[in-house]
């Protein structure tokens, strides 16, 4: 089993974390159980489905309340922060008299909907995995985080430097917890963001510009169509523009650990009446930034062109945000980065750097207080939000350790 690559360190007393279960095999649950693994099934166990995706979704009060049951227990400073009525995010501090090198442990508490999953709330073992809703997103990385803190309260001296756990609200929606957590204004030196990367160390992920274009005709009566102006005729010409244009170019770029920037209509909506010359037609559009790229700018520049280039074929067009999310770029040689490298390196993990192709906190941590940000997590975001969500047994022993050996290393280099 791979997972005697990990170390214990050495510097403390605890028997029993890796005891061999009898039969060798991790998935199946025994005695000699990794301590993360309890605590993922009962963090499964506890709906927190986000109540922007459904109405019977509970939100995150009860896992708050089972994290911070668990941090008073290990002797632990917990904070809880109201963000929407019912539903706080959760900050746990253990101070070890080294405020700037303090380093954020950061896992979001909601999960998608349960949707059609059989036993969602339900932990179960089969072939090495572990099923539940947020068993991979991203419940896996909060039980590992939850593992190095009170691995971290019983062992103080063993630490490089402060560890704040923020167990947050809503990043499945419009990542409100994270962005009030950080109106806090804690001194943070360096963050991980739980979030599945099939345990690899990733420093950049694509940002995200969303925009409503719409085209504007004139209606008329469809036996005179000559006297309107279809506003769907206009947006073929968009189409067309996006598709010869735009894909190409977006194509002949890449960044080396996100790829190409990428752009796709996701809506079209237009027209009321077979028999009216249609004088609006609305397409929503999902363009995919990579690092390098400013979101504000790639709005701006997409909504210029589409106009200025389509003005002469007649093509009457605005253009209105939906969302903006930045890239993640985190320099590689911050000093999260090089702890990441050196913690997975000592115990047998994989310390290359690589990219993700989704959004998440980290993004906003670097973004908005320029905390160098890496993410890293338990299982594949192929399992996330599907009625399959799987983690590898494995995969959370390993992100357990490495979170806790992350806490030792962070502020040591
Ligand atoms: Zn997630």
């Amino acid at each position: 089993m791979a997972t005697e690559a990990l170390g214990h360190g050495g510097d403390e007393n605890e028997s029993g974390i890796r005891q061999a279960n009898g039969n060798g095999d991790a998935s199946v649950p025994g005695n000699g159980k990794h301590p993360a693994l309890p605590v993922l099934e009962d963090m499964i166990r506890i709906q927190s489905v986000n109540p922007y995706f459904d109405e019977s979704g509970e939100g995150e009060r009860a896992m708050a309340d089972y994290v911070e049951r668990r941090c008073r227990a290990a002797g632990l400073a917990v904070t809880r922060q109201n963000v929407f009525p019912g539903r706080d995010n959760l900050i746990v501090e253990l101070r070890v008299g080294k405020p700037d090198k303090t380093l954020l442990l950061e896992a979001h508490m909601d999960t998608v909907t349960l949707g059609g999953m059989p036993d969602a709330l339900m932990p179960t073992y089969r072939d090495g995995r572990l099923y539940g809703r947020g068993a991979c997103d991203t419940k896996g990385s909060l039980a590992g985080m939850l593992y190095a803190m009170e691995r971290a309260a019983r062992n103080p001296e063993a630490v490089g430097g402060d560890l704040v756990l923020c167990a947050s609200v809503d990043e499945e929606h419009a990542y409100k917890g994270l962005l009030a957590f950080l109106e806090l204004g804690l001194p943070v030196a360096g963050a991980v963001v739980g979030e599945p990367t099939e345990l690899g160390i990733a420093v950049a992920n694509k940002g995200c510009v969303r925009v409503a274009a719409t085209t504007h005709g004139k209606a008329a009566h469809s036996s005179m169509p000559a006297e309107g102006d279809s506003a769907i005729m206009q947006m073929m010409r968009v189409l067309r523009f996006i598709r010869e244009r735009l894909e190409p170019e977006l194509a002949s770029r890449a960044h080396p650990l996100c790829g190409s920037p990428t752009i796709v209509v996701g809506t079209i909506r237009g027209g009321t009446q077979i028999n009216i010359v249609p004088d609006r037609c609305v397409i929503e559009i999902d363009r995919r930034i990579i690092p390098g790229e400013r979101p504000e700018i790639v709005e701006r520049e997409l909504a210029e062109r589409l106009r200025r280039e389509l003005a002469p074929e007649g093509v009457k067009l605005t253009v209105e945000r939906l969302l903006l999310d930045w890239a993640l770029d985190t320099p590689h040689d911050a000093a999260i980065v090089r702890a990441a490298q050196a913690a997975a390196a000592a115990i047998g993990l994989d310390d290359n750097l690589r990219g993700v192709t989704y959004g998440c906190d980290a993004s906003k941590l670097q973004e908005l207080k320029g905390i160098p940000s890496i993410v890293y997590g338990p299982g594949s975001i192929a399992q996330a939000h599907t009625n399959d969500e799987w983690v590898p047994v494995s995969d959370v022993e390993r992100a357990a350790e490495f979170y806790w050996r992350l806490a030792q290393t962070f502020g040591r280099l």
